[in-house]
């Protein structure tokens, strides 16, 4: 057996996606693939505007630029976290000032956030980990109190929901990944999500290299020139036509997805039970989209053990993040040498199970065997 952590979903209709596209003679951003995806983002999760950039990092960037961000600013985020989430703000001479995570969902716990509120502080980055939102109705009130920007790094959370609420619909700005790790993917590829519509207009021009071209293919002007920042954050139409079968298969996906998620809860519940292991908790307010499949066990010992028991017989688990503040980068951005208990704990003992459409049923049953070995094994 081979089992992957991660394999693509494909529909078998990108080729011909890419074909069109490829023959419509205009393969840039912004053309038919991309204005296709946008109004299905709109339609089916009510995202107002969404901007297709070559990756969720580009999008993080971007945000960055309609946000503000000056240097010196405070940027409060989660350790438990992607580097692209911090890097993005440093970039613009911003420091990251890191916030515990929440014990049963690794999110952003946000009680601890007015805490770190300071007078240089700009905006929450909260992130969406495995297809869960923070407490996205506290964090805005908090955002609101204290004149704060708020921007979701939900490069993990396309279809998954807070309080009925589509992510990526809820904070002022939002950035999904398309990456190949992510549950609907164009190789490489993100948007950002615009919910402000008083941020379109840079948002445009940030997007085009800091130009006002969109008023000029807009028809409303004859010629652009350099308005604002900006870089090159725009999506191939190629990969824009890959995306639009992904996404048009979303529902499909998820169903997938779902099965293998649904299998792994009721495998490890048992351990659970026993008190052997954690597993991930769903807020009864949120509804994942099955990004992933985590199990925290009581050591790192147990966990390194663990991997490589799966390891030997061809199952592929992984670790989750290693934090950003004890990190080389993080320790250079944090003079307050933080300690942040929940994170440090989850570090090292997390391991996030293969899940991906492609793992048969078969698989799934010889995962479940060999779980099951491994606790008879290591009670
Ligand atoms: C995957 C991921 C990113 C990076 O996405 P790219 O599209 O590869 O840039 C950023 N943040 C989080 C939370 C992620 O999971």
């Amino acid at each position: 057996m081979n089992i992957p952590f991660n394999r693509v979903y494909l529909s078998g209709k990108e080729m011909e996606a890419i074909s069109t596209a490829l023959n419509s003679g205009k393969h840039c951003g912004n053309g038919q693939f991309v204005q296709k995806c946008e109004a299905f983002l709109r339609e089916k999760y009510r995202i107002q505007k969404s901007y297709f950039t070559p990756s969720a990092t580009a999008a993080l960037e971007m945000a960055t630029i309609l946000a503000d961000i000056q240097p010196g600013d405070e940027i409060i985020m989660p350790s438990y976290t992607f580097s692209s989430t911090a890097n993005a703000f440093c970039l613009r001479g911003a420091r990251p000032v890191f916030v515990d995570i929440c014990a049963d969902t690794l999110v952003m716990d946000h009680t601890q956030i007015e805490a770190k509120i300071t007078s240089k502080t700009k905006a929450l980055v909260p992130i969406n980990y495995g297809g869960v939102s923070p407490d996205m109705d506290a964090l805005m009130a908090t955002a609101k109190k204290h004149n704060l920007m708020v921007i979701e790094d939900a490069a993990q959370g396309i279809g998954a929901k807070y309080k009925n609420k589509d992510v990526g619909s809820i904070a002022p700005i939002s950035v999904f990944s398309f990456h190949e790790t992510k549950s609907v993917s164009c190789g490489e590829g993100g948007a950002l999500l615009l919910n402000d519509p008083s941020l379109e207009k840079l948002a445009q021009f940030a997007q085009e290299k800091g130009t006002d071209r969109s008023l000029v293919v807009a028809g409303l002007q004859n010629k652009y020139s350099w308005v604002s920042l900006g870089s090159s954050y725009l999506l191939s139409e190629l990969l824009a036509a890959f995306l639009y079968t992904q996404l048009n298969d979303y529902d499909f996906i998820l169903s997938l997805r779902g099965k293998v998620f649904d299998t792994y809860t009721s495998l490890f519940q048992k351990y659970v039970d026993h008190g052997s292991v954690k597993i991930q908790t769903i807020p009864a307010d949120c509804a994942t989209n099955y990004h992933g499949f985590y199990v925290i066990f009581p050591t790192e010992e147990k966990r390194d053990g663990f991997i490589g028991f799966m390891k030997q017989r061809g199952i592929w688990c992984y670790i989750g993040y290693l934090a950003l503040h004890s990190s080389k980068m993080g320790r250079e951005f944090c003079q307050s040498k933080d300690v942040l208990p929940v994170t440090e704990h989850v570090e090292k003992r997390i391991v996030r199970m293969p899940l991906h459409t492609e793992i048969k049923e078969a698989q799934l049953e010889f995962i479940a065997q060999s779980v099951k070995e491994y606790f008879h094994a290591n009670p």
